[in-house]
């Protein structure tokens, strides 16, 4: 049994912690926003099992000056953070080639394909049964156009294994007779489900842990050094000395890896949702619209309208356009909508190829890393844990991790 600390509490951490926690470890989870502080507060709650698709992909040469121009788009740059965001979109551009992106998706497959794995014996608990929705997730075109413009990348998804169901106009408005009929295609996505409240969802496998004897440190770890049979772990309170060391601190994990040997471009993609009270009844499932890059996910507060991203760093400073955009779109959709409450900013970790790290730093095989999950943290939080329990173990991993390395870039 070893000592192992785990760094952040959203879906990775929690996840990670979980499975050392099965593996029989003692495990310190650092977080100073306690559970579910970070992106994996607010997000549209999908398990995306079909999502390998990176943002970065061939179209973005085209579409680029578009979605950074156009007044309706979900994605904006604050061009004063260019001169910072710089290495990460030269990267970024650099990993959309075809060739590159279609190994980046077929690498996310790989992750995607087990997902469910992940995820599998957590979801036996009791207490988080009550939070899965087994609804397929839909996602919407307003034009045919736009529609065939995807049929690519819907042949790549085919082709790496995700089983989709194309919806004409009727079939769309017979699933969600809410909907205004805007929609001229959907694709359904088998075997994909909802969280009727993440936040919630973590709160109780947190207090779950904490039932099995984990401990909880309400501090940020400020510096690691790894040491021959251990590392220091050093915090505002002091230092504690742990056998592993698990970082899964989503957007801010670049500086602790650095300290680790792993200067990695990770960057923020911002996302923002609002929440409709009461209005979760619209929709059976989440419903994503495509051109405008949101979903709009049934919960149990009310009905959650999530995406959209902003290039612009960590700050606090909340896009007034894009919030807009999501409440006039939602509501042209459903116009039932009332008026929105709880705008959200949380921070997407995400490396400019769309892969996470995944795997041993380079200073040391006592540090574990978990992190860069983009879009798709509640996705792949449960199988990137049990990778993190199975390098502490030490046991022969089944999964391909070389893609995923931190010294790739
Ligand atoms: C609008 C939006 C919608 C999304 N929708 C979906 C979706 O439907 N499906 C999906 O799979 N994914 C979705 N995502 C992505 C998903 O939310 C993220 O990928 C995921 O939350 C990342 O989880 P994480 O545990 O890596 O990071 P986080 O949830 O950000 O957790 C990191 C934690 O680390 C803590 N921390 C940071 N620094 C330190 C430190 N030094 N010491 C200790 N703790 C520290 C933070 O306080 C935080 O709690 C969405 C994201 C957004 C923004």
């Amino acid at each position: 049994m070893a000592n192992v600390a785990v760094i952040g509490a959203g879906f990775v951490g929690l996840s990670s912690a979980w499975w050392l926690v099965r593996d029989g470890h003692q495990v310190t989870l650092y977080d100073p926003a306690g559970a579910a502080g970070g992106a994996s507060f607010g997000n549209a709650g999908t398990f995306a099992n079909y999502a390998c698709i990176p943002v970065n992909n061939p179209t973005v040469f085209r579409d680029l000056p578009h979605y950074l121009l156009s007044g309706d788009s979900p994605l904006r740059l604050r061009w004063g953070y260019l001169p910072q965001l710089m290495p990460w979109l030269l990267g970024f551009l650099r990993s959309s080639t075809t060739a590159r992106y279609t190994r980046s998706a077929t690498a996310l497959a790989m992750l995607l394909g087990r997902a469910q794995q992940g995820y599998a014996e957590m979801l036996t608990l009791s207490s988080l049964q009550g939070f899965v929705r087994p609804r397929e997730c839909l996602y919407l075109y307003s034009s045919v156009s736009t529609f065939e413009a995807s049929l690519p990348t819907l042949e790549l998804r085919r082709s790496l294994g995700v089983k989709t169901r194309i919806l004409d106009q009727e079939a769309v408005q017979a699933l969600e007779p809410s909907l205004q009929p805007l929609f001229a295609r959907g694709a359904l996505f088998e075997g994909s489900w909802h969280l009727s409240d993440p936040s919630a969802f973590l709160q109780a496998l947190q207090s779950w842990l904490v039932a099995q004897g984990m401990q909880v440190r309400a501090t940020a770890a400020q510096a690691l050094q790894p040491q021959a049979e251990g590392v220091v772990l050093q915090t505002a309170e002091g230092s504690a000395r742990h056998d592993y060391v698990a970082v899964c601190a989503g957007a801010h994990s670049k500086a602790l890896a650095a300290q680790c040997g792993d200067h990695v471009p990770l960057e923020a993609e911002r996302g923002y949702h609002l929440m409709f009270p009461g209005a979760s009844h619209l929709v059976s499932r989440p419903v994503g619209w495509a051109e405008r890059g949101f979903y709009m996910t049934p919960m149990a507060e009310g009905l959650r309208v999530a995406g959209t991203v902003e290039l612009a760093g960590m700050g606090p400073q909340k896009h007034q356009g894009l919030l807009d955009l999501l409440r006039f779109s939602s509501q042209r959709a459903l116009p039932q909508l009332g008026q929105p409450v709880a705008p959200w900013l949380g921070f997407r970790p995400t490396l400019p190829d769309g892969l996470p790290v995944l795997g041993r730093s380079s200073a040391s095989a006592r540090v574990v890393y978990a992190f860069g999950h983009q879009h798709i943290g509640l996705t792949l939080g449960g199988l990137s844990g049990m990778v993190v329990a199975d390098q502490v173990a030490g046991r022969a991993c089944d999964l391909d991790l070389k893609p995923f390395s931190a010294t790739r870039f």
